[in-house]
């Protein structure tokens, strides 16, 4: 026991830290608990010459073993038995918030409630008796505006005097949870406190309801600790499952559940809480909601606001891209007239303009997208399409909570994948959690755009944000199949419940959505200048050594000279001087485009690329197509630039500066079946090296990274044989 401890809890977004920061100020200390990736952050503040140590715990809605959070703010509960527990209540959301009050109850610590917003509250309309609400509960009540710092003296009084002298005799009540569980309980309960079962740790109550809520970490503790009495235990607990599986159809947990909401449910009704008056913007948000959470409408509203989505992106950033492509491919052009041939222009040329300037120039499209989700998601819309897809994420075995994961992943075309795996952190069960973090990497991320906007702009011009729709509705349908599979396979396990509230909606300022635009777009830029660009040069040197033997180059430059006399002869014999002229000069384009070609052909890129060729030729990909979706496998905006380099490397003479889309488009080898199976790969295959290295942090493990790979790859490689074989097969696209 540390002496002086005391600890901040509550549900995330309560304003946990707020009120920490306005306690401590600056004192304060932030960690990782061993192991997992949940902050720990300590403090400390003196208060009338007494010193006070204070844990902000990770925010949680609940005390069960579903979370890494959940089970690092019990261990430090249970283990370091804080004096007592502040625990940071949302007054606008109190139901919800003090199902966690309740917990803390039954873990016998001391607590104080901190009543916080109650200025949102007021807001709301909701008026809070705090007097009523602390009598009825036994415990101190104290309301605050953490924001402000209202309310924290009286709280830290009430703290230290508790730390000093301790609750008294004040005892929370108990909770009842009815006529089956509270027999069973009781029994339990008494069984585990004779024989002292973890009581070091835990009160006996507590004990008996992990046990009955088939908590495996308490569960196994006390299978060590005592094994015949665990045993004894369990079986009682297996019987009232039984029992009430055959009667309510349902396990004790959801009891357990449902006794502590309708407490809660019934403190709050018996005049602790009143509504004074609807406040305004909640009465027009369930008025909005009505329609657009209908069940009919609310999906097609959903699917028509996608679909605006992507049109207004690629309408919008039309000219800009076309102004940026034109840039870039007139600087090539400056740097190609004013260096002479060799390697250095090549570099410049070929791999850093054709390379990053490829990428660098659908930023316009990234950034209006961006922009359409900041707007979702500040209006309040993105928790409402979470809401309605909730059941959905069921049927595949995931879960409410998913969603937003994969749309921060590029669910909406644009997210990443990395920040996508770190917000699964809010699934409660890891199997859920895994089967989220597997399935991310088959969403839209942004770095796959450029390689959509080319291909579509190439073959599809006429339907981009049907395309994008198109594409959107795959990826997400190969996520929840693949979900379905694993969940039925190796990540078999039942569903948890998902609570979500819907805040009202507001109307984004424009400030907000310009920060959020600019912060993701900013990242996107400055991925494009570090990483891409290390990755572009590495596969331009690649596809440039080692050099054509010096016999070949020898030959090609005969052949050349050969061509020069040949029309230096023509020309004396005076014929029309123009028309010789310009023979001349295709002539010796086209022995050089044959030897880059050869070069390219015979460097190390161009032999990895034809090696693959012996699989991937039955799905439509040629060499240079290898080589950039090698090249993806580092960041997935390279298919684009290994490409361009590919491709501008090949080329001389006419359309030598013209944009790649059009010189594929041009290029017998592609056609928009092609184009689509290239684009069906790309969205499917290995995750990029920096999400799959974030997968196995999250995950655990590097054997899930790895199974990611495999799995991805394998995925995308029978899908993209299908399509390509069956477009063949069927005529379309070619
Ligand atoms: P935590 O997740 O519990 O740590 O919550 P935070 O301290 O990060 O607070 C979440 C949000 O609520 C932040 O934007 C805070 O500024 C805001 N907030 C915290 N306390 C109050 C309060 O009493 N009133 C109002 N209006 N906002 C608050
Ligand atoms: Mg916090």
């Amino acid at each position: 026991m540390k002496d002086d401890l005391i600890a901040l809890a509550g549900n995330p977004n309560a304003g946990k830290t707020s009120l920490f920061n306005a306690i401590t100020g600056a004192r304060q200390h932030v960690a990782n608990y061993p192991g997992v990736t949940v902050e720990r952050k300590e403090g400390f503040y003196s208060h009338n010459g007494f010193d006070l140590h204070i844990v902000d715990l990770p925010g949680t809605y609940s005390l069960t073993a579903y979370s890494p959070e959940e089970l690092v703010a019990r261990d430090v509960l249970t283990t370091d038995r804080p004096r007592v527990v502040i625990n940071i209540v949302d007054a606008s959301n109190l139901d919800r918030n003090l199902y966690l009050t309740l917990q803390l109850f039954e873990l016998g610590i001391p607590v104080i409630i901190a009543l916080n917003m109650i200025d949102v509250a007021k807001g709301r309309g909701l008026e809070i008796d705090a007097g009523q609400l602390s009598q009825k509960l036994n415990v101190p009540v104290i309301p605050t505006v953490a924001r402000s710092g209202f309310g924290k003296e009286q709280l830290l009084e009430v703290a230290s005097r508790i730390v000093r002298e301790g609750a008294g005799s004040a005892t929370p009540p108990q909770i009842p949870y009815g006529p089956d569980i509270d027999p069973v309980l009781q029994e339990m309960e008494a069984k585990i406190s004779s024989a002292g079962l973890l009581s070091d740790l835990y009160p006996a109550r507590w004990t008996a309801l992990k046990f009955l809520e088939s908590d495996e970490e308490v569960v196994s503790r006390g299978r060590v600790a005592a094994p015949e009495l665990s045993a004894e235990l369990e079986k009682m607990v297996s019987k009232v499952s039984e029992h009430l599986r055959k009667t309510l159809d349902t396990y004790p947990e959801g009891i357990i559940a449902d006794y502590r909401y309708g407490f809660i449910s019934a403190l709050l009704k018996s005049g602790v809480m009143k509504q004074t008056h609807a406040a305004d913007r909640l009465y027009l948000s369930d008025r909005i909601d009505s329609v657009l959470t209908h069940r009919i409408a609310g999906p097609v509203i959903m699917g028509l606001i996608l679909y605006g989505l992507y049109y207004f992106a690629f309408t919008g950033s039309d000219a800009p891209v076309k102004w940026l492509q034109s840039g870039f491919a007139a600087l090539g052009g400056f740097i190609q007239s004013h260096l002479g041939p060799g390697l250095l222009r090549s570099l410049l040329v070929n791999g850093v303009i054709g390379g990053v300037g490829g990428i660098l120039g659908f930023v316009p499209i990234i950034v209006f997208i961006f922009l359409g989700i900041a707007f979702l998601e500040d209006s309040g819309y993105l928790a409402r399409a979470a809401f309605m897809l909730d059941r959905v994420f069921r049927v595949f075995g995931l879960h409410g909570s998913s969603f937003m994961a994969y749309v921060v992943g590029g669910g909406i075309a644009g997210g990443c994948g990395v920040p996508g795996v770190m917000a699964t952190r809010t699934l409660r069960s890891s199997n859920e959690r895994l089967a989220t973090i597997l399935t991310i990497g088959f969403m839209n991320c942004g770095a796959k755009l450029p390689v959509y906007a080319l291909l579509i702009g190439a073959f599809f011009a006429k339907d981009k944000a049907q395309m994008m729709m198109l594409l959107t509705v795959i990826s997400w349908a190969v996520a929840f199949l693949a979900a379905k599979f694993l969940r039925t396979t190796i990540l078999r396990g039942p569903n948890t419940p998902f609570l979500l509230e819907l805040p009202p909606y507001r109307l984004p300022t424009l400030r907000g959505l310009l920060i959020h635009t600019w912060e993701r777009a900013w990242l996107y830029i400055r991925k494009a200048g570090t990483v891409l660009l290390a990755v572009s040069i590495l596969f331009w040197a690649l596809m440039n050594f080692p050099r054509l033997p010096a016999s070949k180059q020898a030959a090609y430059a005969a052949q050349k000279r050969a061509v020069a006399a040949q029309m230096r002869t023509q020309a004396q014999g005076g014929s029309g001087q123009l028309g010789a002229r310009s023979a001349k000069s295709s002539a010796l384009a086209a022995i050089d485009g044959a030897e880059a070609r050869a070069a390219l052909r015979y460097s190390l890129a161009g032999r990895m690329g034809m090696g693959l060729e012996h699989i991937t030729y039955l799905c439509g990909f040629d060499w240079r197509t290898n080589v950039a979706l090698v090249g993806g496998v580092a960041a997935k905006e390279l298919v684009v630039s290994i490409l361009s380099t590919a491709y501008s490397m090949g080329q001389t003479g006419r359309g030598k500066d013209a944009p790649l889309g059009a010189v594929l488009a041009a290029d017998p080898a592609w056609n928009p079946l092609v184009a689509f199976t290239l684009i069906l790969f790309t969205m499917l295959y290995v995750p990029c090296v920096v999400s799959v290295v974030c997968l196995a942090k999250e995950a655990g493990s590097w054997k899930w990274a790895l199974f990611s790979v495999l799995f991805n790859t394998t995925v995308a490689f029978l899908l993209a044989v299908l399509v390509y074989q069956g477009g063949r097969f069927l005529g379309i696209g070619l």
